[in-house]
């Protein structure tokens, strides 16, 4: 079968690899679209995860099921499925203690692209199928439910980290796909006041869309010194962060008022350490929560997720800027993400006729 898959740093290319076959428990699925991601930009171009060589890239996708173990109960081939970024051991002692994206080692529960081929090829495996997969309604897209894979799953989890509640005044770092779905997120969730985060235009209207009230700059100057000044020198509840780099936190802290909470689903690439600024975090008491987590999996999340699409509550469309048809795209859309044109928000490739 063809795979596109990373040969090393820097460099990628069509390769030809073997059909993957099943374990009793896991399936194997042939993609009917799959999304590109910032993590394959990091993972491809600039050595994120270290050498990888012949791994498949992506791990963003919906799929058809074409074989299964012989253990599966609730998927069989034909069957039309979300297929999570994340796909944990679920029989693990951490997904019983409750963090299943952590199985077998922490960030071990992301595997395509990881530590095992991706989703960009003819055909992928599926540990735990049951577990993992979710049916895909018939009323989403395929388009729509790249973006259930981890765009949906992570930017709300960003929300849930922070711990949002009803009326919270909640600034959003980032506004590209992730943060635009922690803009939605918070919305949801009952924040008052949102303040997003971003430049390009398209993710600044997006988020507005989304529920943004206010969207400011990071090139108009500090972020910390524009938020407080908007909001009177009380700061915000919670800051979720999707974007940004390890100065970020610091800026997150000075905004945050004692009790708030700092929800980070961002991957931070570069330094040793992450400086906290120790007046403006109480001199360490000052009830100022930082919480960091990968996006949880599992089929429970991605049926509740895909729910809020199918009753209209959720709107992913705006997202998807750029769509193409067949393999032959796929390294355009690759490239495409790596180069951030203004007008981009998420490029996503159809396999289906
Ligand atoms: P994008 O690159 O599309 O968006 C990044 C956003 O951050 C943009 O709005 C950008 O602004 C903004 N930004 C860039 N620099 C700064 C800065 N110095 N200060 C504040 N904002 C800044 O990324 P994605 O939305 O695709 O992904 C966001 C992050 O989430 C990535 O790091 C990705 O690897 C990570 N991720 C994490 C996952 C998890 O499970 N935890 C899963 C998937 C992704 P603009 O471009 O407008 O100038
Ligand atoms: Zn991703």
């Amino acid at each position: 079968m063809k795979a596109y898959a990373m040969l090393k740093i820097g460099q990628s290319g069509w390769v030809e690899k073997q059909k993957p076959g099943v374990g009793p428990l896991d399936a194997v699925c042939r993609p009917l679209a799959v999304a590109i991601c910032t993590s394959d930009v990091h993972t491809l171009f600039e050595g994120a995860l270290g050498e990888r060589e012949n791994l498949t890239l992506g791990h963003e996708c919906c799929a058809e099921v074409v074989e299964v173990g012989e253990l599966v109960k609730d998927f069989k081939p034909g069957d039309r499925v979300i297929v999570p970024a994340i796909t944990p051991d679920w029989s693990s002692v951490e997904a019983q203690a409750g963090y299943a994206m952590h199985s077998n080692g922490m960030l071990c529960g992301w595997k395509f692209s990881n530590v095992k081929n991706g989703v960009f090829a003819e055909y992928f495996h599926v540990n735990d199928a049951d577990g993992n997969l979710a049916h895909l309604p018939d009323r989403i897209s395929v388009v729509d439910a790249c973006m259930l894979s981890d765009m949906v799953p992570t930017g709300f989890h960003a929300a849930e980290l922070a711990g949002i509640e009803f009326g919270d005044t909640v600034l959003v770092i980032g506004i590209g796909p992730v943060g635009l779905m922690s803009v939605a997120a918070a919305a949801l969730r009952g924040a008052s006041r949102v303040i997003a985060v971003g430049t390009r235009p398209i993710c600044q209207a997006a988020a507005k869309r989304y529920g943004a009230t206010d969207v400011i700059s990071y090139k108009d100057g500090p972020i910390d010194e524009q938020v407080l000044k908007m909001t009177d020198f009380r700061g915000v509840d919670r800051v979720l962060i999707a974007g940004g780099d390890c100065d970020t936190f610091a800026q997150a802290v000075r905004v945050l008022r004692p009790g708030g909470c700092i929800g980070n689903v961002n991957y931070l690439g570069g330094g040793d350490s992450i400086a906290i600024p120790r007046v403006e975090w109480g001199v360490g008491m000052g009830h100022k929560h930082i919480v960091g987590g990968l996006m949880p999996g599992g089929r429970l999340r991605m049926e509740k997720l895909a729910s809020l699409l199918v009753w209209d509550r959720l709107d992913v469309k705006p997202l998807s800027t750029h769509v193409y048809h067949g393999w032959d795209h796929l390294e355009e859309a690759l490239f495409l993400m790596r180069d951030k044109p203004q007008d981009l928000i998420k490029p996503v490739v159809v396999l289906e006729d």
